[in-house]
């Protein structure tokens, strides 16, 4: 008789230990969830402070810079908004010396602005040879190029397809960027 009372109260002290260990762990759980969560914002933090080592270039004239080819050369835009004047400067391919190019212009096909702006039809622009006393270029054999149109006056932003380059001695045909976005991607 004292056997099977024994084995009747051990039974129910041990399922209540068993449920309270179990919620014991559950609330455990609970309680490293928001620790956990609060260290969290911490790593980014540390994260941003340091420099990502990506492919970046830093436009000379600090204006878009538009590749050619596999980081083959770069022609950099600058937009005078007011005065509707659009300057190219062909580049290398680090974005850090002038190339200078022999065709008297560039073509630029200007498409339609955003949406929030009277999209302008389809113009092409054309971009002038510049020369420069200071650095010897001359029309013909120049990095800088330029032209104004009206359709850019008061424009911040636009999509256009740059015609035909050569530079150092390859073509480039139709090549479509975004301004200021340029045709890069790595931001
Ligand atoms: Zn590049």
């Amino acid at each position: 008789m004292s056997l099977p009372t024994s084995a009747e109260k051990t039974l129910p002290r041990i399922r209540p230990l068993t449920s309270s260990v179990s919620l014991g762990l559950i609330a455990a759980a609970c309680l490293m969830l928001p620790a956990i969560g609060s260290a969290e914002p911490a790593n980014p933090q540390d994260a941003s402070t340091e420099q990502p080592p990506e492919h970046e270039h830093h436009a000379p004239h600090g204006g878009t810079l538009v590749v050619l080819g596999e980081e083959f050369a770069h022609l950099e835009l600058v937009l005078d908004s007011q005065a509707g004047r659009l300057t190219a400067y062909a580049l290398d391919g680090e974005a850090e010396q002038p190339i200078r190019v022999a065709q008297p212009t560039l073509e630029l096909i200007m498409h339609a602005a955003d949406a929030d702006s009277a999209a302008p039809p389809p113009a092409t622009l054309s971009l002038n040879a510049v020369g420069s006393v200071l650095t010897g270029e001359t029309a013909g054999d120049t990095s800088e190029f330029s032209g104004q149109s009206d359709l850019l006056k008061g424009t911040r932003h636009f999509a256009a397809t740059l015609a035909k380059i050569q530079i150092k001695g390859q073509d480039f045909h139709d090549v479509p960027f975004q301004f200021p976005e340029g045709n890069e991607h790595e931001e």
